[in-house]
């Protein structure tokens, strides 16, 4: 290993990190591969830098996985991507900001049209950049967010097919509810989509992909005639929802470690951090841990939640800092002990713990881990590659 790279390495290891598993990741994708079955394509959602795990080595991984497609939601994260060397296809979910069409069509990148409106707009950027814009267009069929009417499909798919400027590589809806219980709302919007797909085909107009299933849909076998599929969060080894079981052998992707920086006592009747909300009623040991809300870590978890500290369970004390974390000690510590913020022992938080803490979807809790947090990725249980987003730096392990 270079010098550089094993320094780095170490400096990081000794600090708040993320561990991304792409042995897990790699796993995962061929596991919901063969639940969609082989007829069916698979698209990786790495949008939200990869939710949270790294958009980039993500990305790579997922079309070595046997990914055909990646999805982002923002031109810029397809840029990233493709200066990364990334030169495989890429669809855009929901409406690009109309001054990066002409970018993203040289680029190759396939966009949505969700708009008779945003149709021309895009057609128009392909004649300006003279190259076809691959689209994809997205049909409204319940979650009322964007897209062009099921009513009006056959005819806003007609002039797509008919201009010379559009290559109309998809038709696609999102559901509103696949990760609730209730699949009525599912199958109703299901249906509106298998309709207007029909009535499109049989309008003579071919397109290659028919998607609408995400995660949960794609677990459930809520995947009607769709000839690909889109998955995120089960991809990253995290249950869409408590509604939606994961198939066998998926596992989560990322966890979250750092180190005790201080390891101290407190009296009875001192307090903690700001506020001083926590206060001891015995003498305590307690330690502070580099990690706060700047990195991720809600602010809702203050005197809620837990890290974990050889292996047991170190409550949360006072207020959550922007940089900062005190934890009560329950076992003999030192300085420099690693803990573990989001993990997958027995008694680690998971991350879905953490998103029931804040009152929110494991989604966010990954989605917002902070580009402070350096991310270390691991392959046959060794890191390989490791980047540093404040820097600007990452580094191969060989
Ligand atoms: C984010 C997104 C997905 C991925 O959803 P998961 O639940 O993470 O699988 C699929 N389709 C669209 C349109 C999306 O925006």
């Amino acid at each position: 290993m270079r010098p550089a790279a094993e320094s780095r390495l170490r400096s990081y290891l000794a600090g708040t990190h993320a561990r991304i598993d792409l042995d897990r990741y790699t796993r995962n994708i061929q596991i919901l591969k063969d639940v969609a079955g082989p007829d069916r394509a698979f698209m990786a959602v790495v949008k939200g830098n990869a939710y949270g795990h790294g958009a980039i080595v993500c990305g790579q991984a997922a079309l070595a996985a046997g990914a055909d497609v990646l999805a982002v939601a923002r031109v810029r994260e397809a840029l990233l991507l493709r200066r990364a060397g990334i030169d495989g296809p890429i669809l855009i979910l929901g409406g690009p900001n109309p001054e990066f069409v002409d970018e993203a069509i040289e680029a190759g990148i396939a966009l949505t049209a969700g708009s008779r409106t945003a149709l021309a707009h895009i057609a128009e950027a392909g004649k300006r950049v003279s190259r076809r814009a691959i689209v994809h267009l997205k049909l409204d069929t319940g979650l009322h967010r964007f897209g062009v009417r099921p009513e009006h499909a056959v005819e806003v798919a007609r002039v797509a097919q008919q201009n010379p400027w559009v290559d109309l590589e998809g038709i696609y809806a999102h559901f509103s509810s696949a990760d609730e219980p209730d699949p009525v709302p599912t199958l109703a919007e299901m249906n509106a989509a298998e309709e207007s797909i029909t009535a499109i085909r049989q309008a003579g107009i071919d397109v290659r992909y028919f998607h609408l299933p995400n995660s949960a849909a794609t677990i459930s076998g809520l995947t009607g005639s769709s000839t690909l599929v889109r998955s995120g969060i089960a991809t990253y080894g995290l249950q869409p929802s408590d509604a939606v079981q994961l198939p066998p052998g998926i596992e989560p992707v990322l966890s979250l470690h750092s180190r005790l920086t201080r390891v101290f006592e407190i009296l009875p009747g001192e307090g903690v951090s700001y506020g001083l909300t926590y206060r001891a009623t015995d003498r305590e040991v307690v330690a502070t841990v580099p990690i706060g809300y700047g990195d991720g870590l809600p602010r809702s978890l203050s005197n809620r939640g837990w890290f974990t500290v050889k292996g047991e369970r170190a409550p949360i004390r006072g207020r959550v800092c922007m940089d900062q974390t005190i934890v009560g000690l329950p076992v003999d510590a030192v300085e420099g002990d690693e803990v573990v913020i989001i993990g997958h022992q027995a008694n680690d938080m998971p991350a879905d713990m953490i998103a029931t803490l804040d009152n929110t979807i494991v989604y966010e809790v990954v989605a917002r881990l902070s580009l402070r947090v350096p991310r270390i990725y691991y392959r046959n249980g060794e890191p390989a590659f490791w980047e540093d987003d404040i820097l600007g730096e990452s580094f191969l392990a060989t």
